[in-house]
């Protein structure tokens, strides 16, 4: 990753985390690895349901995040962080001098083209279709730019090479002639589009048309449930914004918390000082 804040070399993402995961359990984080299999949202305490046991809790912050959607070509995940990429503003540096491809017609598509440009020698667009999903002003934007290239109606069919680990070279089919080529490859970024990982609270909590969690601010539709990181947002799906949106929650759901607490103690208090509660 080039772009969190404080590594000014970068950092790989699973080193990230790990750092991340110490720091948290200095803290006092306990983690519990697990599938959470169902959850009950429709009562306080939410019960999380994981294959191994029952998790009564009086909040719950959701980071399932969103999983970029893949081509589904099996080279495609055996060279994925190989030269297979789906984020050129995660992996983009790794690029510089180089002949990539970006497979997608929309805007994340033809907005990491243009973004490529800054490392790559030759950026080329393949898109399924004539006309692109992206905004007419990204299009342009990317049409102007000399080193973006494009080639249409084609389809990705194969990502060589598997067995030397790194990508050499791809194989597209144009799908009006039939045509098939292989043209030289460092690098192919699949950018078409994100699924985000709410599967799990469908119908229990408020989602956008697109699957993603309504928020305002980091709450959800229901109260003492926030989200946080790309399974609310659908924008910028950066590491550091998704870390800002997880400080944000856990700060909501601190305050939740006493000042309910709070309240109960206000409410204690006054019970003791009646004259019902405290006769004399
Ligand atoms: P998207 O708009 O859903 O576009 C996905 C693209 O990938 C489409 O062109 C689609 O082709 C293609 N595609 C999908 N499945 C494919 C497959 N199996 N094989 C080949 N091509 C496939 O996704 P997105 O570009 O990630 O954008 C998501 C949202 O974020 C959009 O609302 C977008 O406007 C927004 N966004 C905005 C900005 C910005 O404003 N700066 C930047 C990035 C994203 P078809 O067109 O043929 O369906």
């Amino acid at each position: 990753m080039e772009n969190f804040p404080g590594f000014p070399n970068g950092i790989l993402g699973p080193e990230l985390m790990e750092e991340m995961h110490k720091q948290a359990e200095r803290f006092g984080t306990q983690f519990i690895y697990d599938n959470a299999e169902s959850v009950d949202l429709t009562k306080r305490p939410f019960t999380i349901t994981t294959s191994s046991e029952q998790i009564i809790t009086d909040t719950l912050i959701i980071g399932t995040g969103a999983s970029a959607k893949l081509l589904g070509l099996d080279s495609e995940s055996k060279l994925m962080g190989h030269g297979v990429s789906a984020c050129a503003t995660c992996d983009g540096f790794f690029f510089r001098d180089k002949t990539v491809f970006v497979v997608g017609g929309g805007d994340t598509a033809l907005e990491e083209a243009t973004f490529l440009t800054r490392f790559a020698t030759s950026v080329t667009v393949i898109h399924r279709r004539e006309g692109f999903r992206a905004s007419a002003i990204m299009a342009d934007r990317a049409k102007q730019n000399p080193k973006v290239k494009f080639i249409l109606n084609s389809v990705v069919e194969d990502i060589n090479d598997v067995e030397k680990g790194e990508v050499t070279s791809i194989r597209i089919r144009n799908i009006i002639t039939n045509e098939v080529q292989e043209l030289p490859a460092d690098g192919v970024f699949i950018a078409i589009g994100h699924q985000p990982n709410t599967d799990l609270f469908k119908g229990q909590i408020e989602l956008t048309d697109t699957g993603y969690i309504v928020t305002d601010g980091v709450k959800t539709s229901v109260k003492g449930v926030f989200a946080s990181g790309d399974v609310q947002d659908e924008l910028y799906k950066q590491a550091i914004t998704a870390a800002g949106t997880g400080c944000m929650a856990a700060l909501e759901a601190q305050w939740l918390l006493e000042n309910e607490e709070g309240q109960e103690q206000a409410e204690q208090k006054k019970t003791l000082a009646s004259p019902v509660a405290n006769p004399n």
